[in-house]
């Protein structure tokens, strides 16, 4: 006899026959003995129509408010789920976040879970009942509700399972699994039997839309046993997230392929070439919470040098605004030019820690294709590049092939 937490997203429970099933797959595992804490999100679409109901009334809405009002979505499906439950003799229960207390901190629309009293559930679980919680949601320490950023009911799972000590944490999404990439881009992309924590992690940071990644940095941090399956699909055992490595000798070097359109360069033109300039330049980007990502400063000649960085699309308009009117007379540079007509592409494998080219491979094989690489940066595990967007897909679809993801490694 197990305890499971599992999660649903959105479209597993975006109607009420799909929340009958849910209700279903729930029952099956609880017939079988196991005890049964189920996370759901809001029904698809519902946390966007929320927020875009806020926006009507007021243009930037009041953070604090608004997570008021987006921790509904939430509220409704543990109720059904709870009914749909009940429908099937079994007991059931539904708690919102602040109801459990998962107690976060007061960063209102990202905040971050900094306890859970599990004992509730448990002492719930003992009677027999299967526990239903809110995703996505908690109090401060003030009771104000909070939420988690969206796709947060992901860590809401995680972070419930941590605290349980579950023995293993099932999201259930509408795909059966984590993919060598996209399907949609390449058919031919697998659905992998494991993937290390530390690849998870990667793909999630780099783009790969399938779990928050702060529901991938909490299972590393307390080891829980996590598993990505189909709400869809009856069979299958999905992906797990391991933390061994496989040390069989056929395990593919490349595990996967990410990708991501939300980034834009920025290239700060004719820097002075001194010491305290990428301070002068990216202090004030920090200053205002934009996050830099991929960073590349040019040899210099002439005392002067060129100075590029990746912002997120949506910090574009605010960074350059900021170069404009604050850095650049400061620090005397020529001028600034901003793009968002740009992608990231990642390869990203424990493999590449013990085998060598990998990188020239990658370059080789974008080189072949008249693709130009932009920039570049890699980390023990990944190798990431920028290239124009229109190329984005076709990088994917060669680097899939090149180093053959779509073989089935056993
Ligand atoms: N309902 C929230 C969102 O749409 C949280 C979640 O689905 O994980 O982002
Ligand atoms: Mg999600």
């Amino acid at each position: 006899m197990a305890l499971i937490v599992q999660k649903y997203g959105g479209t597993s429970v975006g109607n009420p026959e799909r929340i009958k099933n849910v209700a279903q797959r729930v029952a099956k595992y609880y017939s079988q003995g196991h005890r049964v804490v189920v996370v759901v999100s809001a029904m698809s679409g519902e946390t966007n129509r929320l927020i875009a109901l806020a926006k009507e009334i007021q243009s930037n809405p009041n953070p604090r408010e608004l997570d008021v009002m987006v921790s509904t979505g939430e509220q409704v499906t543990v109720a059904l789920l709870a009914m749909a439950l009940m429908e099937h003799n079994i007991k059931a229960k539904s708690y919102t976040g602040g109801q459990v207390r998962i107690l976060t901190d007061s960063a209102h629309t990202k905040a971050r879970i900094l306890r859970i009293d599990e004992e509730k559930i448990r002492a719930d679980l003992h009677s027999g009942y299967v526990v239903v919680v809110a995703g996505f949601q908690g109090v401060d320490g003030a009771n104000n509700i909070t939420t988690l950023g969206r796709g947060g009911s992901d860590t809401t799972g995680v972070a419930l399972a941590a605290a349980l000590k579950a023995d293993e944490c099932q999201i259930y999404t509408d795909v059966d699994g984590i993919y060598t990439t996209d399907p949609r881009i390449v058919p031919e992309a697998r659905k992998l039997k494991t993937i290390t924590f530390e690849e998870m992690l990667e793909m999630a940071s780099l783009g790969s839309k399938v779990l928050q990644i702060r529901s991938v940095e909490f299972a590393g941090k307390y080891r829980v046993k996590l598993r990505v399956l189909s709400s869809f699909k009856e069979e299958g055992e999905g992906t797990l997230i391991t933390f061994e490595e496989d040390n069989n000798m056929e395990q593919a070097v490349i595990s996967g392929i990410a990708f991501n359109r939300d980034e834009a360069k920025i290239t700060v033109l004719g820097v002075p070439d001194h010491p305290g300039i990428a301070y002068q330049i990216l202090g004030p980007i920090a200053d205002v919470n934009i996050d830099v990502d991929i960073i590349i400063q040019n040899v210099g000649h002439d005392g002067m040098t060129d100075f590029s960085f990746t912002v997120n699309r949506n910090d574009l308009a605010n960074a350059m605004a900021i170069l404009k009117n604050s850095i650049l007379p400061h620090i005397g540079a020529r001028d600034v030019i901003g793009g968002d007509k740009i992608a990231k592409v990642s390869i990203v494998g424990v493999g590449m820690r013990s085998h060598a080219g990998i990188a020239s491979k990658m370059f080789r094989v974008l080189a072949e294709e008249g693709i130009n690489i932009q920039m570049i940066s890699t980390s023990e595990i990944k190798i990431s590049v920028v290239v124009d967007e229109n190329y984005m897909e076709l990088a994917v679809r060669v680097l899939h092939k090149a180093f053959d993801l779509d073989q089935v490694v056993q």
